[in-house]
């Protein structure tokens, strides 16, 4: 049996869509190991942000994100 995993946007908490486990709809996912140096003792935090929601965040950076084209994908 296979188990179908959902995947939510941690912001808005919208489904993405999914289709055979693989992500049907372009999403931020975020992978942060904490280590030794930061207040919170190695701990891996991971998040997603669909889309509209990425676009939200990023809109409020002071220095806007590095854009580089990519021709293969
Ligand atoms: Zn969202």
């Amino acid at each position: 049996m296979q188990e179908t995993k959902e995947i939510y946007c941690n912001q808005c908490g919208k489904k993405l869509k999914m289709e055979h486990d693989i992500l049907k709809e372009d999403a931020f996912e975020a992978r942060k190991q904490w280590g030794y140096f930061s207040g919170k003792d190695a701990v891996l935090h991971s998040f997603v942000l669909c889309e509209r929601c990425y676009d939200e965040m990023i809109s409020h950076f002071k220095i806007p994100v590095k854009i580089t084209e990519v021709t293969e994908i």
